[in-house]
């Protein structure tokens, strides 16, 4: 039976993804650098996997802190914020100048 809570019995789980994601995307733009699945979750611990903005318990973002349409991003750990949904779509318009 899947938990209620699986954000944060399951990070694994629900969260994994967003390596891969903010991965693809970096490449996209042709921007060096990796993380791990743990540097994520880690990261997502320490922030007692609340949104790195508003604070709530929501489902969390790897978002690129530096704009990937800046030549001096990187896709590493130390530029990746967790955001919930609300909070990486407002950043991101922001980013993009919308
Ligand atoms: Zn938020």
């Amino acid at each position: 039976m899947r938990s209620p809570s699986r954000h944060t019995k399951e990070p694994r789980n629900a969260l994994r993804d967003q390596v891969r994601i903010a991965t693809k995307r970096a490449r996209r733009f042709h921007r060096p650098g990796s993380f791990t699945e743990e540097d994520w979750l880690g990261l997502c611990a320490y922030l007692d996997w609340r949104c790195g903005d508003c604070k709530r318990r929501a489902k969390l973002y790897a978002v690129h802190m530096t704009p990937l349409r800046f030549r001096s991003a990187r896709n590493d750990i130390w530029n990746i914020i967790p955001l919930c949904h609300a909070c990486r779509d407002s950043y991101q318009a922001w980013q993009e100048g919308r």
